[in-house]
C-alpha cells in the first residue's frame, strides 16, 4: 500500500476515532433530508432544525402528510429554505411512489424507498453527485467518497491530489485510496478538514503530518 495514505489515515484515524457524519438521523429517508439540507449549511443549522422536524418525520409519507407550507415554515432558519423544501418535498413523493411500487424484494433491499446507485439518487430533485454519494455510501456502504470543501483542501495541502475543483478530487481519491480505507476516507478528512486542517490557522505546530504536507513546506521556507 502507498506509504502516504497509510501515514495519512492512521493519523487521522488516531485523531478521530470511528468518524461519522454529525448529521443526526434516525431513519434512511431523515438522513437523505439532513444530507440535502446540509447544502450551503453547517451541520449545527441542520441539527438544530431537524432536532424538532425529525420527531415528525421518520419516512417520505410523513412529510407528505405534514404538507408544504408547515415544512417550509420548520426549515426556515435554514439557507436557501424556500427552494430546499419545495425540492425536498418532490423527492419525498418520488420516493413514496417508488416504494409502493416496489415488489417485497426490492423493498427489503431499498432502505425507506431510497434508491442505492448513483443514477436513481441523481435523478431525484437538486440530488447532485455529492449528495448522491454521501447518501449510497453511508446508506449502502458503497465506497465511495463525496468531497466537500474540506476535503477538497486537506487533500490537495497533503498532496494526495492536485485540482482544482471537489469534483476531480472525489474521482482521483476513489482510485488513489484502496478500498479498505474508503470508509474511513470521507468521514475522517472531513472531520480532519473542519476541526483540524481548517482553512484559516491550521493546527500545523502540533500536526504529524508537516512531513509530508506541500502546504506546510510552501509556507515554511
Ligand atoms: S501540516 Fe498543517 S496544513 Fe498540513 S495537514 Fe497538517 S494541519 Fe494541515
Amino acid at each position: 500500500m502507498d506509504k502516504k495514505i497509510k501515514l495519512i489515515f492512521s493519523y487521522i484515524e488516531k485523531l478521530f476515532p470511528n468518524p461519522e457524519t454529525e448529521l443526526n438521523y434516525s431513519t434512511p429517508f431523515q438522513l437523505v433530508v439532513a444530507v440535502m439540507l446540509s447544502a450551503q449549511a453547517t451541520d449545527i443549522q441542520v441539527n438544530k432544525v431537524t432536532a424538532k422536524l425529525f420527531k415528525q418525520i421518520k419516512v417520505s409519507d410523513d412529510l407528505l402528510t405534514m404538507g408544504l407550507p408547515i415544512f417550509e415554515k420548520q426549515i426556515s432558519s435554514i439557507n436557501y429554505y424556500h427552494t430546499k423544501a419545495k425540492h425536498i418535498f418532490e423527492t419525498a413523493k418520488i420516493i413514496h411512489n417508488l416504494e409502493c411500487r416496489m415488489q417485497n424484494e426490492k423493498k427489503k433491499k431499498y432502505k425507506n424507498g431510497i434508491p442505492d446507485t448513483l443514477e436513481e439518487l441523481m435523478k431525484l430533485p437538486w440530488v447532485g453527485i455529492k449528495t448522491a454519494k454521501v447518501v449510497a455510501h453511508i446508506l449502502y456502504d458503497k465506497l465511495y467518497i463525496a468531497v466537500d470543501t474540506h476535503i477538497h483542501r486537506v487533500s490537495n495541502r497533503l498532496g494526495l491530489v492536485k485540482t482544482t475543483t471537489p469534483e476531480k478530487t472525489s474521482e482521483l481519491l476513489e482510485k488513489r485510496i484502496p478500498d479498505s480505507y474508503k470508509h474511513l476516507a470521507h468521514h475522517a478528512l472531513v472531520l480532519f478538514g473542519r476541526y483540524y486542517c481548517t482553512a484559516k490557522n491550521p493546527k500545523c505546530e502540533g500536526c504529524k503530518l508537516k512531513s509530508i504536507c506541500l502546504f506546510y513546506k510552501k509556507n515554511h521556507v
